[in-house]
Order: structure tokens, then C-alpha cells, then sequence
């Protein structure tokens, strides 16, 4: 039930971006057609950035949320980022805002990237749709089963792979728009992006064929047939006197590339062929049969492979003479020169070219101020404009796939800058998954021989009182069992109903507590009007002061915690201990208090406070890395500095006055109401 009046309490407003200034240095430098990160302005970069991963549109998710400027905008994203949280559009900022990472919102926006938190079996399918050209299917297949290998070996789930029909997760190659309505922005930029499980796109992967897909240390060029087994080009080579870096046709009539696969090929003699559309092609309707030139198309015909009659960029041929009778075709394999990105993507370099009348023999950064090298790819940049960037190292996409499979199975972008789930992409030579990575997904999953967790998400307790567990207590912690106390109102005239707004509220062995100035009360789980009390705190709880922040308790040992200002407590039923100094948590000293608290499955807790919050690792008392984070980004629509948070019957509650907002185990919210009226049943008279 929503209230006229809440809403008002909120103001909407955006300021605009122009307060944000930084000094652009004026360079020689030119618009490349295609090249979307350098032609845009650093403003622009910046908005467009905050907006594409969320940080910009968390109020048009949710009518209720309070002011949120650009700089907050950015202190956010720089926290995400490891960043200094300056709030300012600084050059650290623009270049990890220009540095490669994963398209997937770090601030999930329900309405696009909605999905399931998990899958509901553990044998998970996966198809691949199709192969990029850069790397061979074989290498691509591989890159895969080993990324998916990544998650099931920590875990209960298995992949097997589907050559037809509807999996799971499927997986395929784009450019630009690619189908879903979040196109990617040629090279580097975005690499990939995944959504969350379920039913159609959920839970599928899409990777940035822009990009020069390798694994990790640039392009390997294995060669086919010749003499060698397969084995890698070796550069540079000498063959005839001459020494090569890339493959050649030098010393052949058929125009097949090659290379060879030692330093010296007239003392060694071994070589092998290196991909082209001439030896192969992939996809299409042909088996791998290699393009036929001259072939007719529309009535048009090609000397080589083309990207007419294709909307997504992709270069084909025909393999037969005539594709207009034959329809047989398949697509160009990258041959080792290609270019990547641009407006040319796959289109061998070519040399010489003339670019602002110069001519050029090899690839140049001339005209760019990022440094990166180019190359035209027809003899003219100044009369044709085609263009592309010159191989690098790439990216490596197993890490990268790796990565994208964590959301498909529901992970979410992590703050640990070691962890897989980290939004940026590095290049990792030895990968070994993050502490932080291996726990998210066990929170999903389990681990690999344990039964399946609880369900993620606050953990419905059953009514009534539930009797401790033999679960392991802390060496100093008395072993008094806990008993029920009998306690009797102290005032029964004194009513809920006429309390504004209580200090907190939490659920106690299945009962909702209510707390306020030393009293509290408590609403039975049977009956929704229920409402018992008030009780004197310290009957109960004789060691805690008058007023508490926040209060839960462990689901796994019943104890008790309760926090006030800079302290807490734990009681073991009767027993106590504490208070002791929340910084003995790890919480940092400017913490003044605690006042949300909220179970993550069993054993973890988050800790709120202020615009923040932690995770602890209940049992040993100690907070995560990656932490803290900003409550309105992983909980977008609740306000962002709740006074109060519980969980309660599956549902996770943030308060703020005397307004709640109820979440669910989805991190939507279903709810919005007064806490006087919706949960403690008040009648207004
Ligand atoms: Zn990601
Ligand atoms: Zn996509």
C-alpha cells in the first residue's frame, strides 16, 4: 500500500554535465569512421559510461529515490573501479573509462538485464552459434570448454554442449548491434557481455567480434597442411634471403599464405599454410570449402571475400563461381595480417598506403593520439577511408568467456580487483579463481561435493522457537543453553502503533522484533496482528543500552548480535559478550554506527551503514574483501541511506522515517508502504 505523501518526501533531479571540465588538449589528430571510443569527447565518454553500467539511471528504476548527481555518480563507479573516490571526471577516471571491460551493468538494471539468480538444475547446456575468424574453431571450442570448466570445478554444476535446438547458454559472435539492443563499440571498449539465467536470451553470452580474439599474448598463427604438424608460424622467418614477420605468398603461383615454422626454412625446410579464405571457410552451408574467385552475387562480381548483402559486418564467399545459382557460401577465415575493428574488420592490411599524402610501409599511430597502430586496408586511406587497427595482443577468450559464463550463472561484477568477476579485463598468465569469485558462486551452487546451499536471499525462518544447534561456539563463549524468557509487558497500555519510527527491527526465532528506547515488541508469526509487548530489553538482554542500531540473529547458531554506535554484543542465550569495538570486525573507524543488518544464506552477513555496506564472515567475525560497497547499487530503488535493514520472510525490508521498502530475494522492489500500517497492522484511529 503506498500512501499519498511518501512520494513527496523525495526530489527528483538530475544535474547536468555541465559542471564536469577537464582541459582537452588540442592534437593533430583525426576522426576515424567506426572508431566510437576516440571520437567522442570526454564528457560525452563519461555520461555515456555512467548510463551504459548504471550509475547514471538508478532513479528511472524506481520513483523513489533520492537526489543523485554526477558526482555521486562517479564516486560510485570509482569505487567499483578501485579508484580514488574524488567525485571528479580526473584522468584516472577518463582512462579506466576507456580501458577494456565487460558490458554488463555494474549496477544491475532490472529492466534490461533482468533474469533469474540462479539456475534451478545443475546440468547446465551450452551451444556455440557461431565462430569468429580470428581464431580456429578448434581453439575457439577449446577456450570454451575450459572457460565453463572454470565454474564446474569449484561446483556441483556440469556443461555438456548442444550442437542443435535451444541451450541454456548460447553463445555467438558480434559486431555492433548484434540483435539485443546493446551494440557494441568496435575495438577494445566492451569485449563481451552476459546476461542472467533463464528462458531466451537469459543466460547467453556475446562477444565483441571487433575485438582481436586470441589467448591473451596476440595472434598465434597455426598453420595447416605443409610439413610441420600443425605446428606455429614462427616470426620472422628468412626464406630466400628475406626475413618475414607475418605470412607470405613469396615463392608460391597459387597465392596460398605461409609460413615457416622455424627461424631458417632453407636449412629446416618445415612450413605450413596459414589461414585464408583460399584454404577455408567456416559456418555457412559448405563444409569448410574455400572461397571460388571470381563468384557472382547479385549479379556483381568479387575478386574476394565481402561484407555485401550481411548486415553484421561479417566477410563471406562464395564457393562456388556463382553464389546467385549455387547459394553455397561460407565465411573468410582472418588471414594473419587482418586488421581488427575499424571500418575493415578482417581486411588484410595494405602496403604500401597513402595517408595525408604520405605513403606508408607499416602499420603507424600517425593521426591518433591514443598511440595505437593502424594500417588502411585499400591503397588509399585519403581516397577510400578504410581502415583498421594492426594486431595486438588481444584479448584472451577464455578469461574473457570465463568471465561472461559467471553471469550466465548469475554472478554479479565484483570489487576484488584480482577476481575473475571484476569488470575490467586483464590478462592473466597462470588464472586461478579469486577467494571472492569461488564464493559467490558457491553461494549459488555449493561447492562441489556438498548438497545444494539454501536458497540466496534472506532464509524464511519458521515460527516459533527453534532450539540451538550443536554448531561450534567460540572457545570463550559460555555454553549456557538459550531459554525463552518469559517476559511480561512492561506497560501494555504503551502501544506500537504510536511509535513513529523504531530504532530497529529484526526477526527473532521466527518472531518480528520491534525495538525502541530499552522496550520492545513482538509480532507473533501465526496471526498478522499479533503484537505483543512491550518487554523490558533488559530483562533479556540486561548488557545492551537503551537504544540499538541494528540487531540479527545467526541463523546457523542462534546467537544474537546487537549493535549501538561504534559496539556490540553477542548473547549466547543468557550469555554475553561484549561490548566489544565494531572496528574489531574490520569495520574502518569513521563507521559511528551499524544500523541495517542482513543474512546472506548461512554463515555471511551484510552490515549497513550510512550509504555502505560489508559483508562478514559470521563465524569468524570478520569482513570480505571487496567491501564496502554502495547500498543503492546492488539494491537499486531503496533509498540510499536506509536508517534500518532486516530481513523477513524471504524479503529483505529497508527503512527510512517511517517508510519501508520491501525487496525481494530478487533485488526488486514489490513494495513501498508505512511500517505503522502494512507491518504492525495499525489502525489509524
Ligand atoms: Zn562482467
Ligand atoms: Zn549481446
Amino acid at each position: 500500500m503506498m500512501r499519498p505523501g511518501a512520494l513527496g518526501l523525495f526530489v527528483f533531479g538530475m544535474c547536468t554535465l555541465a559542471g564536469w571540465g577537464i582541459p582537452l588538449k588540442k592534437m593533430v589528430s583525426v576522426n576515424f569512421p567506426g572508431d566510437v571510443l576516440k571520437n567522442m569527447t570526454d564528457l560525452e565518454l563519461a555520461e555515456g559510461y555512467l548510463k551504459k553500467f548504471g550509475y547514471l539511471n538508478v532513479q528511472e528504476r524506481s520513483g523513489f529515490q533520492s537526489i543523485r548527481s554526477n558526482a555521486m555518480a562517479l564516486k560510485r563507479m570509482q569505487r567499483q573501479m578501485g579508484l580514488e573516490e574524488t567525485g571528479k571526471l580526473d584522468l584516472a577516471t577518463v582512462k579506466t573509462m576507456k580501458a577494456p571491460r565487460c558490458g554488463v551493468p555494474d549496477v544491475r538494471n532490472y529492466e534490461t538485464f533482468e533474469g533469474n539468480l540462479k539456475w534451478d538444475h545443475h546440468d547446465v547446456t551450452y551451444r556455440v552459434l557461431n565462430y569468429s575468424p580470428d581464431l580456429e574453431a578448434s581453439q575457439i571450442d577449446d577456450a570454451f570448454a575450459r572457460a565453463f570448466k572454470v565454474w564446474s570445478d569449484v561446483t556441483p554444476l556440469t556443461f555438456k554442449r548442444l550442437y542443435e535446438g535451444t541451450a541454456d547458454i548460447m553463445i555467438s559472435f558480434g559486431r555492433d548491434e548484434h540483435g539485443d539492443g546493446y551494440p557494441f563499440d568496435g575495438k577494445d571498449g566492451l569485449l563481451a557481455h552476459a546476461f542472467p539465467p533463464g528462458d531466451g536470451i537469459q543466460g547467453d553470452a556475446h562477444f565483441d567480434d571487433d575485438e582481436n580474439w586470441t589467448l591473451g599474448k596476440g595472434r598465434v598463427v597455426k598453420t595447416l597442411f605443409g610439413n610441420a604438424d600443425g605446428a606455429k608460424c614462427h616470426f620472422p622467418f628468412l626464406f630466400q634471403g628475406t626475413q618475414y614477420s607475418h605470412c607470405t605468398t613469396a615463392g608460391r603461383t597459387d597465392d596460398l599464405p605461409w609460413c615457416a615454422t622455424t627461424a631458417d626454412y632453407s636449412r629446416d625446410q618445415k612450413y605450413g599454410f596459414c589461414p585464408s579464405e583460399l584454404l577455408y571457410t567456416f559456418d555457412g552451408n559448405s563444409n569448410g570449402q574455400p572461397c571460388v574467385f571470381p563468384f557472382v552475387f547479385d549479379g556483381v562480381t568479387y575478386n574476394g571475400c565481402t561484407t555485401e548483402g550481411r548486415s553484421d559486418g561479417y566477410r563471406w564467399c562464395s564457393t562456388t563461381d556463382d553464389y546467385d545459382q549455387d547459394k553455397k557460401y561460407g565465411f573468410c577465415p582472418n588471414r594473419d595480417t587482418a586488421v581488427i575493428g575499424g571500418n575493415s574488420e578482417g581486411e588484410p592490411c595494405q602496403f604500401p598506403f597513402e595517408f595525408l599524402g604520405k605513403q606508408f610501409d607499416s602499420c603507424t599511430a600517425e593521426g591518433r593520439d591514443d598511440g595505437k597502430l593502424w594500417c588502411a586496408t585499400t591503397g588509399s586511406y585519403d581516397a577510400d577511408k578504410k581502415w583498421g587497427f594492426c594486431s595486438d595482443s588481444g584479448y584472451s577468450l577464455f578469461l574473457v568467456a570465463a568471465h561472461e559464463f559467471g553471469h550466465a550463472l548469475g554472478l554479479d561484477h565484483s570489487y576484488v580487483k584480482d577476481a575473475l568477476m571484476f569488470p575490467m579485463y586483464s590478462y592473466i598468465e597462470n588464472f586461478s579463481l579469486n577467494k571472492d569469485d569461488v564464493e559467490g558462486i558457491q553461494f549459488l551452487y555449493g561447492s562441489k561435493t556438498s548438497p545444494d546451499p539454501t536458497a540466496p536471499g534472506p532464509t524464511p525462518t519458521a515460527p516459533g522457537p527453534t532450539p540451538t544447534t550443536e554448531e561450534t561456539d567460540e572457545p570463550d563463549t559460555p555454553t549456557t543453553k538459550p531459554t525463552i524468557t518469559t517476559t511480561r509487558p512492561v506497560d501494555p497500555s504503551q502501544d506500537a502503533c504510536k511509535i513513529e519510527k523504531f530504532d530497529t527491527i529484526t526477526e527473532v526465532d521466527g518472531q518480528l522484533h520491534f525495538f525502541k528506547d530499552g522496550q520492545y515488541w513482538r509480532l507473533s508469526g501465526q496471526t498478522n496482528n499479533g503484537m505483543e509487548g512491550p518487554f523490558s530489553m533488559s530483562e533479556r538482554w540486561p548488557a545492551l543500552p537503551a537504544v540499538i542500531n541494528t540487531a540479527f540473529q545467526d541463523l546457523v547458531t542462534k546467537k544474537m548480535y546487537f549493535f549501538s554506535g561504534t559496539r556490540f554484543w553477542v548473547y549466547t542465550g543468557q550469555s554475553v559478550l561484549g561490548p566489544r569495538s565494531i572496528e574489531k570486525l574490520g569495520l574502518p573507524a569513521s563507521v559511528e554506527k551499524v544500523e541495517g543488518s542482513l543474512q546472506r544464506g548461512k554463515g555471511k552477513v551484510l552490515l549497513f551503514s550510512a550509504e555502505s555496506f560489508w559483508r562478514m564472515e559470521v563465524k569468524d567475525q570478520k569482513m570480505d574483501t571487496g567491501y564496502p560497497r554502495f547500498t543503492d547499487v546492488i539494491f537499486g530503488g531503496v533509498p540510499n541511506a536506509p536508517h534500518d535493514v532486516f530481513s523477513f520472510r524471504g524479503h529483505m525490508y529497508f527503512c527510512q522515517d517511517r517508510f519501508y521498502w520491501r525487496m525481494t530475494s530478487k533485488r526488486q522492489v514489490d513494495r513501498v508502504g508505512y511500517v505503522k500500517y502494512d507491518i504492525l497492522k495499525c489502525s489509524d484511529s
